[in-house]
């Protein structure tokens, strides 16, 4: 579509009118968009306005089955799987400047389909195409290896594209969540299908066409819109796929490996859930910026993130009069409008989401934590829930252990460090921690000892593209980003020479 930049609302929304009477809703399937085998379609909803935005082919186990056969055809034909990785990097270089020419449209499909502030979903969309770009410049830079035999032999290991890889990704961060796992999958030269969550299909159909346009070979990317126990598992369960590429919560994470094993051993990547800590000591300096990071930390996205730091740990000789600036900082972090530029926090994505985050909330007040901020939704139409923050939380109390993924704090208070890092690592997950302290020596002494995949010093997450993401415990076994992704989406084969006298 053609594109005038959109800066403030009114210009949003007049996009939003122009854009939703022509959204693509039907399947990617073998370089075309069909209708699901069945016929069948659900809605996906604006949770800022219960509007109906478009209804969407609701894939099922037939139309699972005819894409992996298309994706594992056009593995075998090899237009991708056996293309220099040069010229892969050509397609998804060209990719990602579509993407970016396309980046508002792109954008505003997140921020309609999930409630995101446009903002964030603007970031998002850089985010995805960043990774595009930095995963194509890898993938003509991986070597293999000639390994270190006696000289009666040649031994190489070559790396090679594992063959058919579902991708099941969730729905706070669409297109970025996508991006992660497409991008290193395409760019090893793998077959991917992509299952996008229900509650947000429209980013990743409107990115099938620009990959069509940008020159993917039939059958190397398709998307299948549609439930996670219709199509995902259908997908899970398939022989023909060799991989599952998955970001959602650990519930489903464990399904995903059970349905590995009862069908073909598939590698399984899960990036599951996390209930983060972020461990505050009393000798930071400026304890207004803490306080605002920290904030920011739980939300951002409206908490609807895996690595919100949703457990303060904090040093009790600062407690009262940290957790005073944290509600502080939140009041400038109230939800407002999406399609509004300036907004911070937009709408819980659906109605199952916003009810289970009260119901979380509910739940704090009757064990006892002190509620310091927000606690009520507000009285809208749209699914809005202020940033509400508990102190007094003990790791005994529900809010305190499971993950809300909702815009939703509790404070917890330590004396000693040695509490502080047995209360951060009393957790099944293990996806991100932050520690803020100007004492080097405890920083390098708790960033080895917290049980987590990445740890933040003096700040909350690193955007890098340079880093890996991932998590363990019960946050998940894979890595997201960074040259690491890549190599995961690679299978390692040896070639042995004997080599005559
Ligand atoms: P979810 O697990 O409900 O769904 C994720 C995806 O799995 C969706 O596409 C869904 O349709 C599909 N699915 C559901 N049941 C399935 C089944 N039986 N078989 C196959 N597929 C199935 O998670 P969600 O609500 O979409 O996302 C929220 C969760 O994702 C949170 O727990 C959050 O922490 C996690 N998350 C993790 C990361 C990370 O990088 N670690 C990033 C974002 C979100």
């Amino acid at each position: 579509m053609n594109v005038t930049i959109p800066a403030t609302k009114a210009d949003w929304q007049a996009m939003a009118e122009t854009l939703i009477p022509h959204l693509e809703s039907r399947a990617f399937i073998d370089d075309a968009f069909v209708a699901a085998a069945s016929g069948e379609t659900f809605a996906t909803v604006n949770p800022a306005t219960g509007e109906t935005l478009a209804r969407v082919a609701s894939c099922d186990a037939a139309d699972a089955e005819l894409a992996v056969s298309c994706a594992r055809a056009a593995h075998v034909r090899g237009e991708w799987s056996r293309l220099a990785p040069g010229r892969r990097k050509q397609v998804l270089l060209k990719l990602a400047e579509l993407m970016e020419a396309h980046q508002h449209e792109l954008a505003l499909l997140d921020t309609l389909d999930m409630g995101k502030p446009i903002s964030s979903s603007l970031g998002d969309i850089n985010g995805a195409i960043g990774c595009l770009r930095y995963t194509a410049e890898g993938i003509d830079k991986l070597y293999g290896e000639v390994a270190p035999t006696g000289e009666d032999s040649l031994a190489l290991v070559l790396r090679e594209p594992i063959g058919v890889v579902a991708a099941i990704v969730p729905w706070n961060f669409p297109l970025m969540m996508t991006a992660w796992k497409i991008a290193p999958a395409l760019a090893a030269g793998n077959s991917v299908i992509l299952k996008p969550s229900e509650k947000s299909p429209l980013s990743a159909l409107r990115l099938a066409s620009l990959a069509r346009e940008a020159g993917l070979p039939r059958g190397v990317f398709q998307v299948l819109p549609g439930f996670g126990h219709t199509v995902g598992k259908a997908l899970a369960l398939s022989m023909q796929v060799d991989c599952l590429a998955f970001t959602g919560s650990t519930q489903v994470g464990k399904q995903l490996m059970q349905y590995a094993g009862q069908s073909n051993l598939k590698r399984v990547y899960l990036e599951c859930g996390g209930k983060s800590p972020n461990l505050v000591f009393a000798d930071c300096k400026d304890l207004d910026r803490v306080a605002s990071h920290a904030a920011a930390a739980i939300f951002h996205n409206q908490g609807e993130v895996c690595i919100a730091g949703s457990r303060l740990l904090v040093e009790n000789a600062i407690r009262e009069v940290f957790v005073d600036k944290v509600v502080e900082a939140a009041k400038a972090m109230q939800p407002g409008d999406p399609l509004d530029p300036g907004s911070f926090m937009g709408a819980m994505v659906d109605k199952t989401q916003y009810r289970r985050v009260l119901d979380y909330i509910a739940k704090g007040r009757e064990e006892g934590a002190r509620l310091r901020a927000g606690g009520q939704a507000l009285e809208s139409p749209g699914l809005f829930i202020p940033p509400t923050i508990f102190d007094g939380v003990t790791p005994a109390m529900t809010i305190g252990r499971e993950e809300i993924f909702g815009p939703v704090l509790s404070v917890f208070g330590f004396d000693t460090e040695e509490e502080a890092i047995a209360m951060a690592n009393d957790s099944d997950y293990g996806l991100a921690a932050g520690l803020w302290s100007q004492d080097i020596d405890r920083i390098m002494r708790l960033s080895r000892r917290l049980h987590s995949g990445q740890v933040f010093v003096n700040n909350w997450a690193g955007p890098d593209m340079t880093v890996p993401f991932g998590g363990v415990k019960q946050s998940g076994n894979g890595r997201d980003k960074s040259l690491h992704a890549l190599t995961e989406y690679t299978e390692l084969k040896t070639v042995w020479m004997a080599l005559a006298p």
